[in-house]
This record gives structure tokens, C-alpha cells and sequence, in this order.
């Protein structure tokens, strides 16, 4: 063997469900690190994957180990605390590793492709004026191309000239073929189209000076930026406390060091304008490159950015919840703003939390992980109480601005008074009315698209339900439909009970167009826009109202929570809560810590410029804690009195909570195998964990496939993912039976 060759160990990418070794041909030894992306020979195709270990010992003897074919990158894609991270996420959430690198390596990089190259077009050299009469004669096309060509300074983009001057591909190629104009392809930097909005949020910065509490928050955290060790904490700050200050403190302090910054936000909508902050910021920092990465971006946006900063040309990355894993090089910092946001948890494998999973990086990487909330999650409260994080508070509104004034209304009296289901009760239209008047912006939150929730028949009491789901079907008045939410079923919106031939049909419940509907009928002038995922068709619609909204140009907007996070209207001096019970009375354990985030944040959206805001809040049960804790915001008390709750029903963050549910289209052979995964697991774990179930779900049936669950709760995860993953690999399971596991779930539907 040759001295130089070296073994190494390769996850395929495809499914094989192991690394296997592979030899470094000769001369590559300095190209291969762990975290290399490389093509394989695996059976009679060529594979990419990930190198973990280098000089690994081989399970083969030597002379049938192949080699690798191709290193896809000069340089590693995933670093040393990447790799043990994905180890990690794949142990702790029972996801197989396929899944978790598929998860942090975008795709375009997976398929080993490189950053786009852009051709660019220049003169070679001047006509005389009889090449011109000829050219202008013979090809009047070719002609205008050259002259526009001729009449730059610099080399032009391809694809910008022949649209500046409609000319065709043929036109051009005859230019390059007689030899008057030259091709070079740059590699370029696409520019995302987060970028152009963070542009428009680029502003002069004035001198900040840091209150009281801010800087107490600063130097607690600087105090472990400097002992060089992991540390978490929690910067817990009421709205409008000036959060972002004390992260940006921590980011320049952090680039001054040489070295790079994570920042995490719950929401692809937030990027542009936290980008927009960061960069006006960091002005000075001349040498400092910040970049996007979520998942709204086009994939060829998403490897230009992920490329530089593997390459360590950008230092700063801002992004939604799988840009926890940009490969940045020299981490010094990690940022999770609104850490409580259910959005950094993973709807599908790997179900990995975000806000955890960068915990778990900072620790990894040795660096500093700060979150940051108003309303933090009780498990994080869990972990300041229990010393694992470090608590920094804001209690005060920049410049002592006041509170917006809370009020709520009791909807059972409302009811009563006018003797029919109410939208917007008399509180809420005055109050509207006077915001037009005095041209001041309003936004009305209702957390359901659609007209109404159901379609109840007056005479015999039948709700029509999904075909292929067991919830009701919601009515949509624009088209006339009733659409099933969970499957996008939809079908036209009958005229008579399906059941009983009645047509005493009654609307059941209010979505945002009916929200809407009635916004228009108490101010028929006023300039009205809804906003949800049913308006959000085209792509960068949602920005274009946000940015309708901020230029005033509407006057009242009704949304989904869509709206609810983080946005900053200085304008905006009204906030409605149209149906505060909607998130209340869900079964779920989370439902009151939801609903009082919810109404906290919503409130947040009032009054943040020199007006004061108020908010109305309507509701049919006014004593309810969230509501009446929100009310004060008293996030503290809110959380003490949650937290108590919660430990006497032994529910999270007091245990941990592994949901396993099963589905398949046959409700008996699902059951039946859940019934003998519960057996199983109730002998192999004993008492390390208390199992519930297996029972239906919350919702039973969705897109034709039955759902049963099983929970269990336990004071460690680990061992216990250990032993159901041995459980699950000895059942002998059918096709049509498919188990998951979620660990610490935010989903429980
Ligand atoms: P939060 O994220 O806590 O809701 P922000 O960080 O968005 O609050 O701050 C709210 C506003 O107050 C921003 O416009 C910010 O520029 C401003 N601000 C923050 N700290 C100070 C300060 N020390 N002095 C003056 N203005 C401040
Ligand atoms: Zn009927
Ligand atoms: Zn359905």
C-alpha cells in the first residue's frame, strides 16, 4: 500500500443507512478532511456523501475498499462540531442520518453543484466606418448590438444587454464568431431579494446610548463572551425593551474578536429587516459580510450564501430555523430571537427544535448561545430556575413609554345585548371608526383563513366534515367553497344540508374574510387589505402589503398571526384581538402559554411609535388566567402560576415528552400495531418512563390515513430513544403502517 493512501469513512447521502470506508487515491490526502463532500462508488453507481473520519479503521480488508471518485469542494463543508452535531440530533430525535444531513447541507450543494457563473460580454475592438455600413446594412440586429455594446465602459451582463436592446442569441453569437465582441463568465453573487428589502431598511444609525438595564444585560454577557465557555442566556424583555440592542452589543463585540455570529429568527418575513438593522450597524465594519439563509430563498440564493461562508468570506448569517447549521467559520456567537416562537420546531424529520438544537451547537463550539424573548418559553424559565441559564431582564419600555391600554371584552354579554353571533363588538367599531377619523392605522388578528369555521345545519345539527379528514370544513365565501385546512380539499359550498335537504344553513365561527366583510361594512371608505395564506399566492406579496401598510397606504389590515411577529408599525395605534378563545381551548398542554404569547406580542404591535396604543381583546372567557395576565403583561407572575400547573401534571419542561404516532389508511391494523409497540415498550422501559395510550389523536383521521399515539413521558431522552429505536427495528412492519417519533413535540393535533 502506498504510504500516502489513506482510509476514510463516508455517509451516502442516498439512504444506505451506514458510512462506509473508502480509500483517498494518492496525492488527495490534503484535499480530504471530515465534512468533505465527495462522490463514491456504492454497488454500480457513483453516490455523494459526507466524510466523518479520516484514518478510520476499515471494516474491509484493504484491497476491496474502493476509492473515492471525486471531491466535490476544496474544502470541507461541515466542520468537526457539525458532524458531532448531526450525530447528536440524529441520536437525541431518532432521525436517521440521511435525514439530518439532508437537513443541513442545501440541496444544490448535495448535488455537488458549484456557485453560478454569469457570462459578461465586451468589445474586442472598434469598427471603421465601413465595417459599420456594412454591418448596419446586412445585420441592422447585430448592428444596434454592437453599438450598445460600444457605447459601455465595462464589460456587460449577457442576459441585461440582449434585453436592453431586444436583440436575439443568434445576433449576439454572430458578434463573438466575427470576433468584435469577447465572453467571460464571473461567478456571481445572486443578489437575494432579502437583500433589496434590507436595503430599504438601511438607515443612518444614531447614537444609542444604552439604559440602565440594557447595559446590566450587555456586561452580563460580555462577562461570558470573555471566560471563552459555553454559557446560555435569556435576555427576557418586555416589547419595545430594546432586545435588539443588547444583541447587537454582543454581535460587534463578537466581530471584534475576529469572529462570526448566528443569528436565528422565528420567521423567513423577519429576515429583511433584522438584516436591515444588522447592516446599518455594522456599517463600519467594512470587511464584514452578512448573509441570509432560509428556506424562502431560491436554491441557487441559498448556496451562494452557504458557500461563502464555508469559504469564510461571509462572517454574520441571519436566517429562520435551518440556518442553525451554516457552516460559519470561527463561531463566536449565537443569537435566537423570540427563542418561544413553535416556528423553530421541525414539523417533519428530523423534528428537531431550533432554539435547542443552537444550545446545543454554542455548547458544542464552545461560544456563548443568548436568546430572547418577551414572552419566554417555560422551558427555558425551567432552565434559569433550575441554573442551567442565566437570566438578563428588561423591564422597562425604551423611553419609558407607556403600556398600551388593555381592554377586554366580555363577548357573552355582547351576545346577549344584540341576540345574534357578534364579529366586532361595539367597543372595537368605535374605536375603529375613531383611528380612520384620525388617520391612524388599526390591525385586527383572528387566527383562522377562511369566512367561517363550520357549516352547521339549523335543522338536524350536521357538520360537514372533510371526506378525508375528520375536521370540519371551512366555508370560503370568495369562491364559494368549503376547503378542508389539513388537506386542501375542496369542494363548491352546497345550498342545502348534504343530510337532511334543509336549507337552514348557518355559519358557524369567523375566519379573516369575514373579519373582513364586516371591517367593510362599519368604515365602507376605509382602505381595507386581509392578509393570509390564501392573499399569499405570488411570492413576495406579503412584503408588498407589509410595505403598502408602513407607507400608510391601508388603513385597516386583518390577518392570521401571520402578521403578529415582531413587525414594528409606528403608526399603528389600534390592535384587535378578534377571538382570543380560538387558541385557548385547543387540547392541548401549551394552549394558555400560546395564548398568553400570542395576546403579549399582539398587544406589542401598539403604539410602538410616539402615539400610544391600545388593544381590544374580545373573549367569552374574560377571567381566564392568559387574559388577565396579558392584560398587565406580567410575564413573571404569568409564568410562576404556569409553571406550577404544569409540574403537578408532570407535563413539560418538568418531563420530557416523546410522541410516537402511527397512521395508515386500515384504522384496525394501525391500532393493532400500535397496541403492540405500546406492549413492548411498557416491558422493555419498565419505570423509566410513564406511558399513555396508545389512543386516537386529537384530530383522528387526515388525507385518509388514521392516527393513533402513544406518549411518553420521561425524565431523560436519550436512553429512551435508544431502546424504542432497538423496539422499532424488531417489528415486522407492513407497508401501510408508518410509525414517527416527535421529541419534546410542539404538535399535539
Ligand atoms: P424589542 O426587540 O425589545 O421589542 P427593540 O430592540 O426593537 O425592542 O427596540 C425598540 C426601539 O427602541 C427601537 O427603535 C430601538 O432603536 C430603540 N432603542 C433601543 N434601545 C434604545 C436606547 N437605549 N435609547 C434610545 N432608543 C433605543
Ligand atoms: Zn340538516
Ligand atoms: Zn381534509
Amino acid at each position: 500500500m502506498d504510504p500516502d493512501e489513506r482510509i476514510v469513512s463516508v455517509w451516502p447521502l442516498t439512504g444506505f443507512g451506514k458510512a462506509l470506508h473508502y480509500r483517498v487515491p494518492s496525492g488527495w490526502a490534503d484535499e480530504i478532511w471530515p465534512g468533505s463532500l465527495v462522490r463514491v462508488p456504492l454497488g454500480r453507481r457513483f453516490v455523494v456523501g459526507v466524510v466523518f473520519e479520516k484514518d478510520s479503521q476499515p471494516d474491509l480488508p484493504l484491497v476491496q475498499l474502493k476509492l473515492v471518485s471525486q471531491i466535490i469542494y476544496p474544502y470541507p463543508i461541515l466542520n468537526a462540531n457539525l458532524l458531532q452535531l448531526a450525530e447528536w440530533i440524529r441520536s437525541y430525535y431518532g432521525a436517521s442520518m440521511e435525514s439530518v444531513l439532508e437537513t443541513m447541507i442545501p440541496s444544490v450543494a448535495r448535488q455537488g453543484k458549484s456557485a453560478r457563473k454569469i457570462k459578461y460580454a465586451k468589445l474586442v475592438r472598434s469598427l471603421d466606418r465601413e465595417e459599420l455600413a456594412k454591418l448596419e446594412s446586412r445585420a441592422p440586429k447585430q448592428f444596434a448590438l454592437y453599438q450598445f455594446i460600444a457605447q459601455q465602459f465595462t464589460a456587460q451582463k449577457k442576459s441585461a444587454l440582449l434585453g436592453r436592446v431586444n436583440a436575439s442569441e443568434a445576433a449576439y453569437r454572430a458578434l463573438l464568431e466575427k470576433g468584435f465582441i469577447t465572453e467571460e463568465a464571473r461567478v456571481s453573487k445572486r443578489i437575494a431579494y432579502d437583500d433589496e428589502l434590507a436595503e430599504a431598511e438601511f438607515v443612518e444609525e444614531r447614537d444609542i446610548v444604552l439604559n440602565d438595564e440594557q447595559s446590566r444585560a450587555v456586561a452580563s454577557v460580555f462577562a461570558s463572551m470573555e471566560q471563552g465557555t459555553f454559557a446560555t442566556h435569556l435576555l427576557q424583555g418586555v416589547t419595545g425593551s430594546g432586545k435588539t440592542e443588547v444583541y447587537l452589543a454582543a454581535m460587534t463585540k463578537a466581530l471584534d474578536e475576529g469572529k462570526g455570529v448566528l443569528f436565528l429568527v422565528p420567521e423567513v418575513a423577519l429576515t429583511p429587516q433584522t438584516v436591515g438593522r444588522i447592516r446599518s450597524r455594522l456599517f463600519r465594519y467594512k470587511h464584514i459580510s452578512t448573509v441570509v439563509l432560509h428556506s424562502g430563498l431560491s436554491e441557487g440564493e441559498r448556496l451562494d450564501a452557504w458557500i461563502s461562508l464555508s469559504k469564510g468570506e461571509a462572517q454574520v448569517v441571519v436566517g429562520a430555523r435551518s440556518a442553525v447549521f451554516a457552516p460559519i467559520r470561527n463561531l463566536g456567537l449565537i443569537i435566537v430571537d423570540e427563542e418561544h416562537e413553535p416556528a423553530y420546531k421541525q414539523d417533519e424529520t428530523p423534528r428537531y427544535h431550533g432554539r435547542d438544537v443552537a444550545v446545543y451547537r454554542a455548547f458544542l463550539e464552545n461560544v456563548v448561545c443568548l436568546l430572547g424573548s418577551a414572552t419566554p418559553s417555560l422551558e427555558s424559565f425551567r432552565n434559569v430556575d433550575r441554573g442551567k441559564y442565566i437570566q438578563n431582564l428588561l423591564t422597562k419600555r425604551v423611553d419609558d413609554r407607556s403600556l398600551p391600554v388593555f381592554h377586554v371584552v366580555d363577548m357573552r354579554s355582547e351576545v346577549m345585548r344584540t341576540r345574534k353571533p357578534v364579529q366586532l363588538s361595539s367597543l372595537l367599531i368605535d374605536k375603529l371608526q375613531e383611528r380612520y377619523e384620525s388617520g391612524e392605522q388599526s390591525i385586527l388578528f383572528i387566527n383562522r383563513r377562511g369566512y367561517s369555521a363550520s357549516m352547521l345545519c339549523q335543522e338536524c345539527g350536521h357538520v360537514e366534515e372533510c371526506d378525508h379528514c375528520s375536521v370540519p370544513m371551512t366555508y370560503h365565501r370568495s369562491d364559494e367553497t368549503l376547503k378542508c385546512h389539513l388537506c386542501g380539499n375542496e369542494v363548491a359550498a352546497p345550498l342545502l344540508c348534504p343530510e337532511c335537504k334543509s336549507p337552514k344553513i348557518r355559519w358557524k365561527g369567523m375566519g379573516t374574510q369575514r373579519i373582513e366583510d364586516a371591517v367593510k361594512r362599519v368604515l365602507p371608505r376605509a382602505r381595507i387589505q386581509r392578509i393570509d395564506a390564501d392573499t399569499m399566492s405570488r411570492k413576495h406579496l406579503f412584503r408588498e402589503i407589509l410595505g403598502d401598510f408602513r407607507l400608510g397606504k391601508i388603513d385597516v389590515l386583518v390577518g392570521t398571526q401571520m402578521i403578529a411577529k415582531g413587525l414594528d408599525f409606528p403608526n399603528v395605534t389600534l390592535v384587535g384581538m378578534v377571538d382570543a378563545d380560538l387558541s385557548l381551548h385547543i387540547a392541548d398542554f401549551r394552549a394558555n402559554e400560546r395564548t398568553f404569547q400570542l395576546l403579549v406580542q399582539v398587544s406589542g404591535r401598539a403604539g410602538r411609535g410616539d402615539l400610544a396604543g391600545e388593544v381590544v381583546v374580545q373573549t367569552f372567557t374574560p377571567h381566564a388566567d392568559p387574559i388577565q395576565f396579558a392584560r398587565k403583561e406580567d410575564v413573571s407572575h404569568f409564568l410562576e402560576v404556569e409553571a406550577e400547573s404544569r409540574r403537578s401534571h408532570g407535563y413539560p419542561p418538568f418531563r420530557h415528552l416523546i410522541r410516537q404516532v402511527f397512521r395508515g389508511p386500515n384504522e384496525d391494523k394501525v391500532r393493532f400495531f400500535a397496541e403492540q409497540f405500546a406492549k413492548r415498550a411498557g416491558n422493555a422501559l419498565q419505570d423509566r418512563v410513564e406511558l399513555r395510550g396508545p389512543a386516537p389523536c386529537a384530530i383522528e383521521k387526515m388525507k385518509d390515513n388514521y392516527r393513533y399515539q402513544i406518549w411518553y413521558f420521561a425524565n431523560r431522552v436519550s436512553d429512551i430513544m435508544t431502546s424504542l429505536g432497538e423496539i422499532e427495528t424488531e417489528i415486522n412492519w407492513p407497508k401501510d403502517v408508518i410509525q414517527v417519533f416527535d421529541v419534546d413535540p410542539m404538535n399535539l393535533s
